[in-house]
């Protein structure tokens, strides 16, 4: 029990969270000040920078494991396949997913019958897939590092680390300082891991004091659907393919348990870098060298529960204006919902924000996105632990394939428990 301490402590700060927020709003009326002083005051300063140190953690931790990462791999011709390997999983798992998401809002119509009624949503925030594939360069990697552009870092660390590699003695030394640069960072994610509890009941008190559950119970079929698509993906597909890699689904699920739980309370998979990479590294068993690589990545641009609200969103607003889409707009939906979800950053609630692209793709009216947004955010934290999970999933396969993979630390229950 005790080597789990951790955990548990996070999951006793989540559930007594929910609680407090719900016993909050209940006592509200009787106490005004309530709201003031501790809701909108204690609550959310100390949520606000809970979120905000694991952010803190994210640039430095990306730049330096992926330096280490790429120096580690000394073969720089690896890089090329492990990345076209990792996009390719990562496009098909969102396929999959989004796939999954159509079916079942096909199959349970959570749409029909709903009211429209007038809603607005501003559709100016999303950006054109030509600007996301532009955006991926930085003309200048202080500004990508400064604003905190994951992929940017990313592609910048990936070249530094190359030509570290290939500069001979100079570019060693300068390894060696990574290396302990490494060591320091993934301390400080260490030390911060254990604030959590205390960041995670804020987060969840605030949320359940703020939370409409009267919108819940009106969109209950959508809210039903999507959370059932999840489920269905990360059992079935995830459970799947890595039973075809030799890997037990249910030994990857217990070890994710502390990841899913800070993916579900942050609802940012990028705010969950360090703890998806520190997971995936001493739980998971893949090499640093890989996973330094895949999982920044996967945070950036595999959103497979994303994609799962996409698609069940678009077939339930298609429903509820009774339109009947076709067989083209279903795969123009697989199609554009996959690239959306490349271009989504892993912060919260922009998912919605580019369900607009998918939405216009197929003419239905963006402004129904108005009527659900009321409920977003209980269901981006759920859709994001799944976008987490499906980053170490790739990140295992990848690892397999490229023999960098250590069964004997997966196969070890309480391997990298942080206690
Ligand atoms: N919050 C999600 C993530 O960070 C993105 C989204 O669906 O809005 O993974």
């Amino acid at each position: 029990m005790a080597v789990h301490h951790l955990t548990y402590r996070i999951l006793a700060g989540m559930i007594a969270g929910i609680v407090a927020g719900m016993l909050l709003k209940l006592a509200m009326p009787m106490l005004p000040a309530l709201k003031p002083y501790l809701v909108d005051g204690l609550l959310f300063v100390v949520g606000q920078v809970f979120v905000a140190s694991l952010k803190m953690l994210v640039v430095p931790l990306i730049l330096v494991s992926l330096i280490c990462g790429v120096n580690a791999l000394r073969d720089v011709s690896a890089l090329g396949r492990i990345g076209l390997r990792a996009l390719g999983w990562y496009l098909l798992t969102t396929a999959m997913a989004i796939t999954i998401g159509l079916a079942l809002a096909s199959w349970l119509q959570p749409g029909v019958g709903v009211a429209i009624g007038g809603h607005s949503f501003d559709v100016s925030t999303a950006p054109s897939l030509t600007q996301v594939l532009i955006n991926l360069f930085p003309s200048n990697p202080f500004a990508a590092l400064s604003d905190g552009n994951t992929l940017q870092v990313i592609v910048f660390a990936l070249l530094f680390g190359v030509a570290m590699v290939m500069s001979g003695e100079a570019g060693q030394r300068l390894a060696a300082w990574f290396e302990d640069a490494n060591s320091v960072v993934l301390k400080l994610v260490m030390l911060l891991m254990h604030l959590a509890p205390y960041g995670v009941f804020a987060l969840m008190a605030r949320l359940f004091f703020e939370q409409e559950f009267s919108l819940i119970l009106q969109l209950a079929g959508y809210f039903a659907v999507v959370l059932v698509a999840l489920v269905a993906h990360l059992l079935v597909s995830y459970g799947l393919l890595l039973r075809a890699h030799g890997l037990s689904p249910l030994l990857f699920l217990y070890k994710m348990r502390e990841v899913v739980l800070f993916a579900f309370t942050t609802a940012s998979s990028n705010a969950t870098i360090p703890v998806t990479l520190d997971a995936t590294v001493r739980k998971l068993g893949v090499d640093r060298s890989i996973a330094s690589f895949t999982v920044p990545l996967g945070a950036t641009v595999n959103m497979d529960g994303t994609a799962i609200m996409q698609g069940v969103a678009t077939v339930f607003i298609a429903q509820m204006y009774q339109i009947d889409l076709s067989m083209t707009q279903f795969l123009m939906i697989i199609a554009t919902a996959t690239l959306a979800s490349i271009g989504t950053a892993g912060v919260p609630g922009v998912g919605l924000v580019m369900l607009t692209l998918v939405l216009q793709q197929v003419g239905l009216p963006v402004e129904a996105i108005g009527l659900i947004i009321g409920v977003d955010r209980l269901l981006d934290m759920s859709r994001t632990a799944v976008n987490v999970c499906g980053d170490a999933m790739v990140s295992m396969i990848i690892g397999r394939a490229e023999g960098r993979l250590d069964t004997t630390v997966f196969a070890d229950r309480n391997a990298g428990t942080n206690d």
